[in-house]
């Protein structure tokens, strides 16, 4: 590999990290200016923006316009930076013992770089099937870019024929993961002087029932663990990770909210959980809450349900990534990706890129030089099968 491409992908990310595009900011300018990137490089490009519109994904094709051919996926946003104990400034890449640091280099712009330098090779070539970039927003807070683009790509008649994201792997080729459901959980209850707890209905005391029976399912959850399961831990998992509600110690609390999460090893663990609560809401919560007070309820809403990554015995993507990577074995992880919704979406998907998810979502985030190299090779014999 020559030594301008690697100082090439650098420069690239220095930029890139440059653009504070946390989650719930605008990520326009970053994609604005990787759109004139790669349409300089004479590649097609689109944007899709989200409702409000201070976000797009950014979807562009270099080669011709058929069906098949590879994508390489990866998120725009990164996690805030709030609070954490930063050596430097995480927004401005520092150079430091073979190190890149700075907020995103590892999750996962150091991945977009590699694209963005790698393109600029592959327009050079004479691509006999479609190098595709997929660009997203959101995937730190459900993966909702992702989401939007699966559409997209199904009314615009694009078909690759395998994806590849680039989330840390430390190059390790990944084929599976569980997927991520998210939930916020409303109690509306009847608020009431503390001196009489009959009168009113407490949000927070069901909540806590709820939240109960949420541990009682964890726990059942344990059992459902199939034969042989890779994953650590083997089973699907569930966690509550944040509770709110009520106004003062003597009032009976109107109101309390519970987010909550799952972690399903397959999509029938999520039918048992979902299955499970709604009959213990209707059976157990309900009829009590709504004999005091017939306007008191309970909702839940989905903030999103991504589905894992299944592990497949034929896997277009997967041979793709033994092949441009040398590896000859693939394992599981236990963190979420967008590689669950290209796989539903007919799309054979495969995890793999620079740098450790040890280092995600850490204050003095770094990637390895060396890995961004890896990276490179890998692309450039991506690009060469395309030919
Ligand atoms: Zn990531």
């Amino acid at each position: 590999m020559s030594a301008a491409l690697i100082e090439d992908a650098k420069h690239i990310l220095e930029k890139l990290v440059a653009f504070p595009t946390i989650s719930h900011e605008s990520n326009l300018a970053m994609v604005d200016y990787m759109a004139d990137f790669l349409r300089q490089l004479g590649a097609r490009v689109f944007l899709q923006h989200n409702e409000d519109g201070r976000k797009a994904n950014l979807f562009a094709t270099l080669g011709p316009q058929k069906d098949g051919g590879v994508v390489l996926s990866g998120h725009s946003d990164v996690v805030p930076v709030e609070g954490q104990d930063w050596s430097s400034d995480p927004f401005m890449m520092l150079e430091s013992n073979g190190r890149l640091y700075g907020r995103g280099t590892c999750d996962m712009k150091g991945f977009l770089a590699c694209c963005l330098a790698t393109a600029r090779e592959a327009a050079e070539l004479n691509l006999e099937r479609p190098l595709h970039f997929a660009f997203t927003y959101d995937e730190e807070v459900g993966c909702f870019g992702a989401q939007a683009l699966m559409r997209e790509l199904a009314r615009r008649n694009i078909k690759p024929a395998a994806a590849l994201i680039g989330e840390p792997t430390m190059m390790q080729v990944i084929e599976g993961h569980k997927g991520c459901y998210e939930y916020t959980t409303n109690f509306v209850g009847l608020e009431g002087h503390g001196s009489g707890p009959d009168l009113g209905v407490n949000a927070i005391q069901y909540a806590a029932r709820f939240i109960t029976h949420l541990m009682d399912l964890g726990e059942e959850l344990k059992d459902r663990a199939m034969a042989g399961s890779r994953f650590d831990p083997p089973w699907a998992t569930i966690q509550v990770g944040r509770i709110s509600g009520g106004a003062g110690r003597n009032i009976i609390a109107g109101h309390c909210s519970v987010e909550w999460e799952m972690r399903p090893v397959q999509p029938s663990d999520g039918a048992f959980v979902k299955e499970s609560l709604e009959t213990f809401i209707r059976q157990q919560l309900l009829p009590s809450m709504k004999a005091v007070s017939p306007a008191a309820g309970i909702e839940t809403i989905i903030v999103g349900e991504v589905e894992g990554l299944q592990v497949v015995a034929q896997s277009e993507a997967r041979d793709i990534a033994f092949e441009i990577t040398g590896a000859n074995g693939a394992d599981v992880v236990a963190f979420g990706t967008e590689a669950g919704l290209f796989q539903e979406a007919g799309i054979s998907a495969i995890i793999c890129g620079p740098g450790s998810i040890e280092q995600a979502h850490k204050p003095n985030e770094f990637v390895d030089i060396d890995q961004l190299r890896s990276c490179l090779k890998m692309l450039a014999r991506l690009q060469s099968k395309l030919i």
